[in-house]
């Protein structure tokens, strides 16, 4: 049996999106349920973020994550440890459901972010299943010392793996496809400055193959095809929003959203939206101030204080 839970507002995702609206609806008096597999997000990936406001010396993305937990704990937001494997909407209501629970909420923040693409090559799934090949750094690091890396990519999420890795990897190679970078200036000059990093153009990635614990890289360059030796790969190609566990019509909902729904999504998960912390917390703060306007102006209801 089901732990049931019935909120006026449930979020979705612990990251700066969702974390700053509950925060303002937890001081406007507003009763919600924040669920979410982790609290942190996807900035703890991040080797030092330099484009927030406050920070003037930058911060190391895990240090910044890991301060959300004590400020939602102190704002008194009701946190439940869970992944969500369903949201569907029965009448006027939605319905978030995990392994564990069912919340029912009259309005639903989505704020679940976005996942990696994926290459999409053989040996590609098995690299990864036995630890050889990554897509998000925050949980690895620790394996990088002295390691031979490749990484995958050419955008600013490539870039700054390899620049999180420089000082305990022994050497790294940004393998991309073509031989431009969509990556910040700062970030290209710093690489270019690094001893132990080198950027490898034309290089399309075939498949994977894993032998004598070091994984293998077929690679055409230049119409060749290469092979390279690595000790383990990071994949950094890009990122797509994550709503998997939507129901169909809600899926149509993303694509077609309307304005006086009480479904919002908020922060990396939006279409087209530019993934940066500052814009998912303004998300966040927005439609947490716009919703706690409608529950006072069209219901009456005026919360309570905590
Ligand atoms: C390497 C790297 C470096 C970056 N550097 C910067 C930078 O310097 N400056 C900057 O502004 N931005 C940077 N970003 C981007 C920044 O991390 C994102 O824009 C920001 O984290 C988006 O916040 P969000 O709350 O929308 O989503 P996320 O931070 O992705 O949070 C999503 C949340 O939803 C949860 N979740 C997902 N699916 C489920 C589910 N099914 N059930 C329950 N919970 C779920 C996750 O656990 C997570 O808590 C960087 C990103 C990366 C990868």
């Amino acid at each position: 049996m089901k732990n049931k839970l019935i909120t006026k507002v449930a979020l979705i995702g612990g990251g700066p999106a969702c974390a700053t609206a509950a925060i303002q609806l937890a001081r406007s008096g507003i009763e919600i349920v924040l669920v979410s597999k982790e609290i942190g997000g996807t900035i703890k990936n991040a080797n030092l973020v330099e484009n927030l406001i406050g920070y003037p010396h930058g911060v190391v993305g895990k240090d910044f994550a890991k301060s959300f937990q004590l400020q939602l704990t102190k704002a008194g937001v009701p946190i439940i440890l869970e992944e969500v494997l369903i949201v569907e909407q029965t009448g006027n209501k939605y319905t978030t459901k995990t392994a564990e629970t069912e919340i029912i909420s009259e309005y639903l923040f989505i704020g679940t972010g976005s996942v990696p693409k994926k290459l999409d090559v053989e040996g590609e799934k098995e690299a990864f299943l036995n630890r050889k090949l990554f897509y998000e750094m925050y949980n690895v690091k620790q394996f990088t010392d002295k390691k031979n890396i490749g990484i995958i990519g050419s955008g600013d999420v490539a870039y700054d793996y390899a620049l999180n890795l420089q000082n305990v990897a022994n050497k790294i190679a940004i393998i991309r496809r073509t031989d431009k970078t969509s990556s910040l200036p700062i970030l290209q000059k710093r690489v270019n400055n690094a001893d132990n990093i080198i950027v490898l153009n034309n290089s399309v990635i075939k498949k994977f193959e894993l032998k004598d614990d070091k994984i293998f890289l077929y690679v055409e360059e230049d119409g060749k095809l290469i092979t390279m030796v690595k000790d383990l790969v990071f994949v950094a190609i890009g990122r797509k929003p994550n709503y998997d566990f939507l129901s169909e019509d809600l899926v149509s909902e993303y694509n077609n959203p309307k304005t006086d729904s009480k479904l919002k999504f908020v922060g990396d998960v939006n279409k087209d939206n530019f993934r940066q912390v500052s814009i998912a917390m303004g998300d966040g703060m927005k439609v947490a101030m716009e919703t706690v306007k409608r529950i006072i102006e069209k219901e009456g209801y005026h919360g309570t204080s905590r």
